[in-house]
């Protein structure tokens, strides 16, 4: 064959073109150009159509991952026998000559020496920690989230699978966190339609709107773990002094009820009595015009003054009643009136606790802005103790919600005689406390703490158990015989000394985190700030 001038060349490839009537593209142009030349052929290598097919492989089991992994390296490196090999292997056909493929895919480390597997550990924690925030509905999705994690911890992942997995993880991520943070909304939504809908149920109620007015102070966003149950915990205390009270308006409306009717009955026998004088009297009326003699007058005399008799009886005895009646309902008035002057003493929010006597929010508030004016003029010491009862949940399911009023009272008594005059003691939530110890440095007041804790190993109170429950031995000693038994209380404590420039708020919240500490170490102890 002679040798063919690149003009000879052309000429012929444009002839083969017009003769196979190809349509004239560079692609077609160049392959005929390089076989009239007797060239081999240069195939132009389609990197992107390929990806988009590797892509769309699903991997149903980690020999087809493997094989998928080997076609998106060879993908990336041009190389067609690469590809023929994964997509055979992929099929589950042996590759021909059963060589292994020659260019195994690196290892996503391999391929960027900066991410090193300790980043790919830190990626897949990170991945582990948001787990929890998802709940668990979406099983598709904690799927990805394993494989992804699997992948991730896999030193022979590569680069593309850890790519695709991470780019699809990612997709459904943005899904459920959209979704996660409307349930949130939609929850925070309901919350405050609860609130207002308690406080609709007794719109005259003032004491139950300052209730609500703090609550829906409360339950105002961000909404924290911590601030969640402290929303609880007053929920629980309006519910249950809002069922108080009413129960307690209801039996007097109900006395009141039952002395209208015990009245219509008296007033109707009163009718009635005089109803048969009427009567009487206009018999005897008629007889005494039909008598003729002295004789015939004198029965219907007596029968006259009788009736007369037994109605003026009748009238007296009535009207007594009706006075001592009267008087009832007077004093139920003036039960009823004092009632609702208390309940509105309440809505005041006086500054101590109903129940256990210690100050209520209100009133730590304002024992704190004395201390800390204290605290800024003499620049004294002022330590915070936050403590909350342990296992207190079971104590009242155990032996009933009175005998966790008693358990309450009972911590209130022993605190108030273990500590200063000068102290403050204040209920800050269903069963937690907060104490502020003027004059106290940190370890003064940890001793403090630490001494009623042992004060109150040593006071028990006496309780029965709730009818067909046993109660739980822990923490609490039973005397077997007697039908009260002995209930020693235990409390976990926080303690911080405030700093300079710390608020009121910010040492509390410290003393609080402390207390967790204590609750997640074993409860029944006292941790510093
Ligand atoms: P922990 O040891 O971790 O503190 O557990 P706990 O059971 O003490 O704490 P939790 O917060 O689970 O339960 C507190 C319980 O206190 C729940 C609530 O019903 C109850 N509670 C709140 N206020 C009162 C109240 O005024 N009287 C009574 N009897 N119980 C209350
Ligand atoms: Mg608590
Ligand atoms: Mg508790």
């Amino acid at each position: 064959m002679s040798e063919k001038t690149p003009f000879e060349i052309a000429r012929e490839t444009l002839k083969q073109i017009t003769l196979r009537k190809l349509p004239p593209t560079p692609v077609n142009y160049q392959a005929i150009y390089h076989a009239v030349a007797g060239l081999p052929q240069v195939e132009l290598f389609p990197e992107e159509p390929l990806r988009r097919i590797a892509q769309a492989l699903p991997a149903r089991n980690p020999g087809q991952e493997k094989q998928l992994g080997l076609l998106d390296y060879a993908i990336g490196q041009r190389n067609w026998q690469g590809v023929q090999n994964a997509l055979l292997g992929y099929a589950g056909f042996a590759v021909p000559g059963g060589v292994p493929h020659p260019a195994a895919p690196e290892p996503l480390t391999a391929y960027a020496p900066d991410i090193t597997p300790d980043v790919l550990e830190q990626v897949a924690r990170l991945i582990e920690f948001a787990q929890p925030a998802f709940g668990g509905e979406d099983t598709r999705f904690h799927e990805r989230m394993q494989q992804t994690l699997e992948a991730l911890r896999d030193p022979g992942t590569s680069v593309a699978r850890v790519r695709s997995l991470l780019a699809d993880f990612n997709h459904r991520l943005s899904f459920a966190a959209e979704e996660q943070s409307e349930i949130r909304l939609a929850l925070f939504k309901l919350l405050q339609l609860i609130i207002k809908n308690i406080g609709e149920l007794s719109p005259d109620d003032a004491w139950l709107q300052g209730q609500i007015n703090a609550l829906q102070a409360a339950a105002q966003p961000p909404l924290t773990l911590r601030r969640l149950d402290e929303v609880e915990h007053q929920l629980k205390d309006v519910i249950f002094k809002q069922t108080e009270a009413k129960g307690r308006a209801i039996e007097a409306q109900e006395s009141l009820r039952q002395m209208l009717a015990a009245f219509i009955t008296r007033l109707s026998q009163v009718t009635a009595a005089s109803g048969d004088y009427q009567e009487k009297m206009e018999d005897s009326l008629r007889d005494l015009e039909q008598a003729k003699t002295l004789e015939d007058i004198g029965p219907v005399l007596r029968g006259l003054i009788r009736a007369t008799r037994d109605m003026r009886l009748e009238t007296v005895n009535v009207g007594e009643e009706l006075q001592s009646m009267r008087a009832q309902v007077q004093a139920k008035e003036v039960e009823l009136r004092k009632l609702q002057a208390e309940l509105e003493r309440l809505s005041a929010q006086v500054r101590h606790d109903g129940l256990t006597g210690a100050l209520n929010r209100q009133g730590l508030d304002e024992a704190f802005m004395r201390e800390l004016s204290a605290v800024r003029r003499k620049d004294a010491p002022l330590s915070v103790a936050m403590l909350d009862i342990d296992n207190f949940k079971r104590l009242n399911d155990a032996r009933g919600h009175e005998t966790g009023d008693v358990a309450l009272q009972h911590l209130v008594t022993v605190a108030k005689e273990n500590l200063r005059p000068q102290d403050s003691l204040a209920r800050y939530g269903g069963e937690e406390f907060v104490i502020l110890l003027p004059d106290t440095e940190l370890e003064r007041g940890m001793e403090v703490m630490t001494r009623l804790q042992r004060e109150l190993s040593k006071r028990f109170f006496l309780a029965r158990p709730r009818q067909g429950v046993k109660p739980e031995s822990g923490g609490e000693s039973a005397v077997v015989g007697t039908e009260q038994d002995k209930v020693f209380i235990t409390f976990s404590a926080g303690v911080a000394q405030l700093t300079i420039d710390e608020t009121a708020e910010q040492a509390v919240h410290r003393a609080d985190q402390a207390m967790y500490l204590a609750k997640r170490a074993g409860k029944n102890r006292v941790v510093a700030a």
